[in-house]
């Protein structure tokens, strides 16, 4: 399989090579050349499927023979070794379950396939690679995590100081060995500025060979598939397939699901949830679409924090699978918005209703379903419920008025000592940092 950059002005790379780079050299986004067929009997015989052998068999074409089976098929069983169900709300909606992994977000998939593939491809090297991300969040701590004593790589983890939730920091500052947490004085945009500029800066590309680990790379990207062949083996109706709903920021998630859906995978439809940075929702509602990007909007912040994106740069894949044909795209996908005050309505209503506790990105995936299904009274959907309800639980115990409990997994975690390294939110000071 050859990936090509989504600006046509990069060389065609293999799987590796994707990998390695995560962004193509035009600054486009690598995409697959041809979209694989899914063979039938794997749709057919789903049930009788372990998952880690219908993720290996999902991947396999993607990664083609640049890792042999054996050590693919070890990956992927590291990647999902962990419960993602299928919960009924009601007759209608359906939950799928992503928080169950060990940062309690459904990153971990991404996070745990990428760093093991760039562990095996380092292996070789006698280089190390350094991997930087700035997170406001949920991001770091599924990197942290999945790149925990992988050897060859060392980690850099930028987060805005007092800005993270109490759980979401101590997954960010308490591993330590390769895992280097920097709080920084000051916001995610500054995090996120301060590692643009290291990639960018020649005299420290010369000493360090850095790489990115967010969602646009290739091999943290295409595993998110998995989700949506593990929710078909969970739905009864095989032959009604769900609509489902995607919380939806970078746009990653939802478009795995959508090239899953294009290989051959029966799902009836799918829907973008967004919170009020609504630009892709705008864009399906207008009858003149101006591409996505143009007018890059900042964005705002909300409740479900790891939506709050204004220029979601994964999108421009979702246009690639439809050929950039306008009706196509909106046959297979529509947008809701949800504000704020609806997402809590939404965490109390289906905790009174069902005693089911949402977090609030689940929420906000839960009621754009529901309006979707308002107007599609025979149909049936799955929301994904992409993150833990502990690692939000102002909003939440806000409109449950119950407290939220940790989960025994991360307890361990909450006990652990926090290391960070303090740090003014300074260009000077982060390059100093890395040449030392
Ligand atoms: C990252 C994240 C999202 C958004 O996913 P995208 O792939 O960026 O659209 C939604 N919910 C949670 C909890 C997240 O961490």
């Amino acid at each position: 399989m050859k990936y090509y950059s989504t600006n046509k002005n990069s060389d065609l790379v293999s799987f590796k090579e994707a990998t390695i780079r995560g962004q193509a050299p035009d600054k486009g986004l690598y995409f697959p050349e041809t979209i694989p067929k899914i063979e039938k009997n794997l749709i057919n015989n789903v049930e009788k499927l372990s998952n880690e052998e219908i993720a290996f068999r999902v991947i396999k074409p993607y990664v083609d023979d640049d890792i042999n089976d054996d050590d693919l098929f070890r990956i992927v069983k590291e990647t999902v070794n962990f419960q993602i169900p299928l919960v009924r709300i009601n007759d209608h909606i359906f939950s799928l379950e992503l928080f169950h992994g060990p940062t309690l977000a459904f990153k971990d998939v991404g996070a745990r396939f990428m760093s093991r593939c760039l562990g095996y491809f380092l292996k070789d090297e006698e280089k190390k690679v350094t991997v930087l991300v700035a997170t406001s969040g949920d991001t770091g701590g599924a990197v942290a995590n999945g790149f925990y004593n992988v050897p060859g790589v060392d980690v850099i983890i930028l987060y805005p100081s007092g800005k993270v939730s109490p759980v979401q920091e101590k997954q960010l500052t308490t591993l330590g060995n390769n895992i280097t947490a920097l709080e920084v004085e000051g916001t995610f945009d500054d995090c996120q500025q301060m590692v643009k500029q290291a990639f960018a800066d020649t005299e420290i590309n010369q000493k360090l060979f850095l790489t990115s680990a967010n969602s646009i790379n290739v091999a943290r990207w295409l595993p998110q598939q998995f989700y949506y062949f593990f929710a078909f083996k969970q739905w009864r109706d095989k032959d009604q397939p769900p609509v489902i709903c995607v919380p939806s920021g970078n746009f990653g998630n939802i478009c795995a699901g959508i090239l899953a859906k294009q290989s051959g995978l029966p799902i009836d439809h799918f829907i973008a949830a967004c919170n009020v940075n609504d630009v892709v929702t705008k864009y399906l509602h207008a009858s003149n679409p101006i591409p996505i990007g143009i007018y890059p909007q900042k964005s705002k912040p909300t409740l479900s924090n790891a939506m709050d994106v204004g220029n979601p740069s994964n999108f421009i894949r979702i246009l690639e699978i439809f050929h950039h044909q306008f009706p196509e795209l909106k046959n297979n996908l529509s947008s809701f918005s949800i504000n704020d005050d609806e997402t809590i309505a939404t965490i109390k209503r289906v905790f009174n209703q069902y005693y089911y506790t949402l977090d609030p990105h689940g929420a906000v995936g839960y009621l754009a379903l529901e309006k979707y299904l308002q107007a599609h009274p025979d149909k049936k959907g799955i929301f994904l419920e992409t993150a833990h309800p502990v690692k939000f639980p102002e909003a939440v115990e806000k409109a449950t008025m119950q407290k939220v409990s940790f989960p025994a997994s991360i307890s361990s975690i909450m006990n652990s000592e926090k290391k960070s390294i303090k740090m003014l939110a300074s260009y000077r000071l982060f390059k100093n940092f890395l040449l030392d």
